[in-house]
C-alpha cells in the first residue's frame, strides 16, 4: 500500500520548514503506521501564498474544463477504490465493508455530481426601471481554506474540495491530524490527473497552530469548518480579522422518533444503522431513541438482540461490521460517557465496556451500548459521538416534539410513523437541518447538509454549496435610460 507522508505545497510534495512530523497511529493495535510532515504557521503561510498565486488563472479557466478535471478525478478514485479502502480503514478504524462500498464510492460519486456542477453555476437577470439591465454572476471567493475531522476523512474531503473547486476557488486543506492518509493519496491522484499547482494544498498539523493559522489569515477569503461545536466558536472568533465568510458543520444530538404506529422491523433495523454504522461516530447519528411507551420493551428486546449480534473485530476484516473507535484519547472519552451514565442513575441495558474478545485488546474498541435514561440526563444532552445510545420514551406526540427539540444542536433527525400527516407535521416542527422519515441518516450529494442552533450555518451539497462558496456581483447597465439630472448646473 502506498502511503505518502508530505505536505503538498504548490504542486510539491515537501517536509515542515522545521522538519516536524506526526505520528499516525492503527487504532486497530495502536501500532505506529507512518510519521507525516507536520506543518505550522511558517509551512500553512506557505501555502496561502502558493493558492494565493494559483487563484487568478484557475478562477478565469473555463468553467467546463475545471469540471473536466473532477470528473476525471472520480474516475481515478474509482480505479484505485480498492487501495483508497484499505487506506481508510487502516488509518481510521472504520470496517472494510463500509469504506469499500460507501466511503469511496460516496467519494466518487461527490467529485462527479460537482465536476458536472461546475459550468452550471448561472446568474439572474433581475427586473428593474426600463431602461437599465440589471444581471448578477456568482464569483468565486479567492483562496478558500478547509478543516476537516477524523470520523469521515475521505468522504469529507470530498465534500470539501469538490464544490470549491468548482466553483474556481484555490484551496487549502488540513486533514484532522489523527487521519490524513486518505486526503494526502486523493491529492496525489489530483496532481495525477493534471490539477494546476497550487490549486489544491495539503497541509496536516494541529488545529491550535496549523488550523488556527488558516482561520486568522488574511488572504484566506472562507474558512470551511467541519468539527466540534467548540472549536467552531473559536474559528468564527479568528475569522473576525479579514472578516472571512465561515461555513460551519459542527456536532449533534440526534433525535430519532419511534411513534406506536411505526412498522417495528424496519425501525430497528433503521435505528440500529443509525448509530452504530462508523461506530457512531457520525454527527448526524441517531444517538437519542425517542419511542412511544407503549412500544417500547417490544423494540427494545428487538434492538438489543440486534446490536448484541453485530459483529466487532478488526477494520480489514470483511465480515467485520463494527471496528475500533478512531483513537485512544476518544476511546475514553465514550467510556467516560458510560461512567457518567451509571452516575446518573441510567439503566444499561447493552455494553457500556471494551470487548473482552483478546484480539481486540490493544486497540480502541468499544462495545454497541444502549441506555435508557431521563430526557435532562447528560448523556441524553451532550454528544458522545460513539456506538453510545441514549433510550428515552414518550406518551404523546406533544412530549416526543418537546424531547426532540430539547438539545441545543439541531442537524439531523427521524421520525418513523405510517401516519402521513403526522410525518410531515414533524419534518415541520423539528429543530433540524435535516430530517428523515421511516429511514435514517441518509445523504446524496444533490441534498443539502448541515444543520441549526449549535450544529452551525451554512449548508455542504446541492446547489446549496455552490452559494456558499461563491459571492455575487450585481451588474447594472444603462441600455437607454434617461437619468433625470439631479445636479443641473
Ligand atoms: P475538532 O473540532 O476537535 O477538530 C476538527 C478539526 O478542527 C481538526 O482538523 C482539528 O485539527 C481542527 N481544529 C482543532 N482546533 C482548532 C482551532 N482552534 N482552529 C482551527 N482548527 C482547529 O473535532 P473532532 O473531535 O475532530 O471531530 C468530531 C466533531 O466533529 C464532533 O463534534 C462532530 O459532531 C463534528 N462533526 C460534524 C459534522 C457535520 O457535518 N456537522 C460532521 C462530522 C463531524
Amino acid at each position: 500500500m502506498h502511503i505518502q507522508n508530505k505536505m503538498l505545497i504548490n504542486g510539491e510534495w515537501v517536509d515542515a520548514l522545521d522538519g516536524a512530523t506526526i505520528e499516525v497511529l492503527n487504532p486497530h493495535d495502536g501500532s505506529l503506521i507512518t510519521e507525516v510532515a507536520e506543518a505550522k504557521v511558517a509551512d500553512v503561510d506557505r501555502a496561502v501564498a502558493a493558492a494565493k498565486a494559483a487563484y487568478p488563472a484557475w478562477g478565469a479557466m473555463q468553467a467546463s474544463e475545471r469540471g473536466r478535471l473532477l470528473l476525471k478525478l472520480a474516475d481515478r478514485i474509482e480505479e484505485c477504490a480498492d487501495e483508497l479502502a484499505a487506506l481508510e480503514s487502516l488509518d481510521t478504524g472504520h470496517p472494510i465493508r463500509d469504506t469499500r462500498n460507501l466511503d469511496v464510492q460516496r467519494t466518487a460519486y461527490c467529485f462527479r455530481y460537482f465536476g458536472g456542477m461546475a459550468d452550471k453555476l448561472e446568474g439572474t437577470v433581475v427586473p428593474v426601471e426600463p431602461g437599465f439591465l440589471n444581471y448578477t454572476q456568482r464569483e468565486p471567493i479567492g483562496v478558500v481554506g478547509q478543516i476537516v475531522p477524523w470520523n469521515f476523512p475521505l468522504m469529507f474531503t470530498s465534500w470539501k474540495m469538490a464544490p470549491a473547486l468548482a466553483a474556481g476557488n484555490a484551496i487549502v486543506i488540513k486533514p484532522a491530524e489523527l487521519t490524513p492518509l486518505t486526503t494526502l493519496r486523493i491529492a496525489e491522484l489530483m496532481m495525477e490527473v493534471g490539477f494546476p499547482p497550487g490549486v489544491v494544498n495539503v497541509v496536516v498539523g494541529y488545529g491550535s497552530t496549523a488550523g488556527a493559522r488558516l482561520a486568522d489569515h488574511e488572504d484566506v477569503g472562507k474558512i470551511a469548518f467541519t468539527g466540534s461545536t467548540q472549536t467552531g466558536q473559536s474559528i468564527v472568533r479568528a475569522s473576525a480579522g479579514n472578516l472571512k465568510k465561515v461555513q460551519l458543520e459542527l456536532g449533534g444530538k440526534g433525535a430519532n422518533i419511534i411513534f406506536e404506529d411505526a412498522d417495528i422491523q424496519k425501525a430497528v433495523g433503521g435505528s440500529a444503522w443509525a448509530i452504530f454504522h462508523n461506530q457512531g461516530q457520525a454527527c448526524i447519528a441517531g444517538s437519542r431513541i425517542i419511542i412511544h411507551e407503549s412500544i417500547a420493551d417490544e423494540f427494545l428486546d428487538k434492538f438489543v438482540a440486534l446490536a448484541k449480534s453485530i459483529r466487532l473485530g478488526p477494520p480489514d476484516r470483511t465480515d467485520t461490521e463494527m471496528g475500533p473507535l478512531t483513537s485512544r484519547m476518544h476511546q475514553e472519552r465514550v467510556l467516560a460517557y458510560c461512567d457518567i451514565a451509571r452516575d446518573e442513575g441510567a439503566e444499561i441495558l447493552l455494553g457500556g465496556k471494551v470487548p473482552s474478545d483478546p484480539e481486540l485488546a490493544n486497540g480502541c474498541y468499544v462495545e454497541p451500548t444502549i441506555v435508557r435514561a431521563k430526557a435532562t440526563d447528560r448523556v441524553a444532552q451532550e454528544e458522545v459521538f460513539g456506538p453510545f445510545v441514549t433510550v428515552l420514551t414518550f406518551k404523546d406526540d406533544g412530549e416526543a416534539l418537546a424531547i426532540a427539540n430539547g438539545t441545543e444542536y439541531g442537524l439531523g433527525s427521524g421520525l418513523w410513523t405510517k401516519d402521513i400527516s403526522r410525518a410531515h407535521r414533524f419534518a415541520r416542527d423539528m429543530n433540524a437541518g435535516m430530517v428523515w422519515i421511516n429511514c435514517y441518516k441518509r445523504v446524496n450529494p444533490g441534498s443539502p447538509f448541515g444543520g441549526v442552533g449549535k450544529s452551525g450555518y451554512g449548508r455542504e451539497m446541492g446547489f446549496e454549496v455552490m452559494r456558499e462558496y461563491t459571492q455575487v456581483k450585481s451588474v447594472w447597465v444603462n441600455v437607454d435610460a434617461q437619468i433625470p439630472p439631479f445636479y443641473t448646473r
